[in-house]
């Protein structure tokens, strides 16, 4: 399939599109050939006051805004973003390199967490407290303010509506800063909010010098929440920035998901399922299964397994019908990726497949698993964000649980096992805000995602995350 980068690049600012006029301009790249394919204008200073500005106004009539109405303007973006799903999957696919099939099933996801904020902006209740003499206390939930939000490029359509959505379904403006090598997707999302209705003040977009844009927008006294997806250290670094000015804030940050796998599990099945997953955008996705760690008595048959089905997916652009892999994003990810299993390799561990650079143009990596990686390896200690499996036996549950748990990270963790008692016990004792059990969806409209320790805090989809977008109020009445 040969299709364009068709679409036409800009900021999205108190309701009007702006482009190049002299502005600075990032080049957006093909990550399956590593040549440019757009210009992208940045933000000024200018700019951020006027989204600042807006976001100010926008708040004060959204707010007022009657809930059904917020609503319906979640419902109608969703609709048409199903309509836009083929055409925006391209252009996503064409940007950020993952399959279009995945690309295509992004927007679907995207588009059923609109239906259900929709619903949740109708759910915003508070609480009535009687007093003595028939008087009252009334709880209310109010929406905090505008928000600034900024979002990875791993899920260029997802990661943009888990900001919009929530904020918008709880009555707050927001001016967001997507990455700026998928601002593609970015700006056709926008443009679904655009035609179903949403007032222009509500919702900016805005592309820039990433530190830039965040210190000015997190300084301004209009900016009232921050929301985060990205990488721990950024992350760290901009809960600082909010703590200035006492702000809430939203971290959806990286992980090291582990992987336990004990020796009455369905092994062919469990194969099947995690190297489909391990290998879902090229490794890049931030609840990705990382270190797995298989019981001793299945470590061989299992390492095997994982090895021989791995070799077999097919890489290449994610345009190409049957592609299972496509490129990773950027050219920072395969260097990084090379590093991490060459200073492995030294430290020990063995090559079972992969381990090497794509050929031909554009950021490709094979497909790698590793076994026997010792613990000191840095793989097994830095989030790879890549296609990188990383293999170790285990003896005991209380041995797992220790590796699981082991490192500062908790986002993702998936166990499988067909006892119950030891189910329940993984459940409550690992350290991670989402754990999968015998499966590996972790990402639902109404179930909360987010995670702890060092993988942020806060929750985004299901009630938590329009919560998220609120403050409390307590109006004692006598
Ligand atoms: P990154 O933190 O460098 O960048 C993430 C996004 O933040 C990008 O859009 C970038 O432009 C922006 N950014 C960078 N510095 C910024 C700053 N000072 N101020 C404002 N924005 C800034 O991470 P990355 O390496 O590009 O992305 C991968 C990371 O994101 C991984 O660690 C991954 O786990 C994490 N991630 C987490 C989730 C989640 O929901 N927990 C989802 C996707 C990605």
């Amino acid at each position: 399939m040969t299709a364009t980068y068709d679409t036409s690049l800009g900021l999205y600012i108190g309701g009007e599109w702006l482009h190049a006029d002299g502005r600075d301009a990032h080049e957006v790249l093909n990550p399956a050939t590593g040549r440019g394919q757009a210009r992208l204008p940045l933000a000024t200073t200018a700019d951020l006051d006027r989204a600042l500005e807006a976001a100010e106004r926008g708040f004060k009539a959204w707010r007022v805004t009657p809930p059904e109405a917020r609503g319906q303007v979640l419902q109608k973006t969703a609709a048409l973003l199903r309509e836009r799903a083929e055409r925006i999957a391209t252009i996503a696919t064409l940007e950020q390199g993952k399959p279009r099939a995945e690309a295509i099933g992004e927007i679907g996801l995207a588009a059923s967490l609109l239906d259900f904020h929709a619903g949740e902006a109708l759910r915003i209740y508070g609480r009535v407290l009687p007093r003595p003499a028939g008087t009252r206390s009334l709880v209310l939930q109010q929406p905090i303010g505008p928000v600034a939000a900024f979002c990875a490029w791993n899920f260029p359509a997802l990661n943009v509506v888990r900001k919009l959505g929530p904020a918008i379904a709880a009555g707050c403006s927001i001016i967001l800063k997507p990455s700026e090598e998928t601002a593609g997707t970015a700006v056709e999302v926008m443009r679904c909010f655009q035609d179903a209705g949403l007032p222009g003040d509500v919702a900016q977009l805005v592309f820039g010098v990433p530190d830039t844009i965040s210190r000015h927008l997190l300084a301004s006294p209009i900016t009232r929440k921050l929301s985060f997806t990205g990488s721990v250290p950024v992350g760290k670094h901009l809960a600082k920035l909010a703590a200035e000015t006492m702000m809430k804030a939203t971290m959806e940050l990286g992980g090291h998901g582990p992987v336990l796998v004990f020796d009455d599990c369905d092994l062919e099945k469990t194969l099947d399922t995690l190297v489909a997953h391990k290998f879902r955008n090229a490794g890049q996705v931030c609840i990705a299964p990382t270190r797995f760690y298989v019981q001793e008595g299945i470590y061989d048959r299992f390492a095997a397994g994982f090895a021989e089905r791995t070799g077999r997916l097919k890489v290449g652009s994610g345009l190409e019908a049957g592609t299972q892999m496509g490129p990773m994003a950027n050219p920072r990810r395969p260097a990084a990726i090379a590093e991490l299993v060459e200073e492995a390799r030294a430290a020990g561990a063995k090559v079972l497949t992969g381990g090497a650079r794509g050929e031909g143009e554009g950021f490709f990596f094979t497909p790698t698993v590793l076994a026997d990686v010792p613990l000191e390896a840095r793989a097994m200690n830095e989030e790879p964000f890549g296609p990188l499996a990383l293999l170790r036996p285990f003896g005991s549950d209380d041995e797992a649980i220790g590796h699981a748990n082991r490192l500062p990270f908790g986002l993702a963790a998936y166990c499988f096992t067909e006892n119950g008692r030891r189910q329940n016990r993984l459940g409550d004792e690992i350290e991670a805000g989402m754990v999968a059990i015998n499966g590996v969806r972790l990402s639902w409209p109404d179930s909360p995602f987010g995670g702890m320790k060092d993988s942020g805090y806060g929750s985004e989809d299901g009630p938590e995350g329009v919560a998220a977008h609120m403050v409390t109020k307590t109006v004692h009445m006598s």
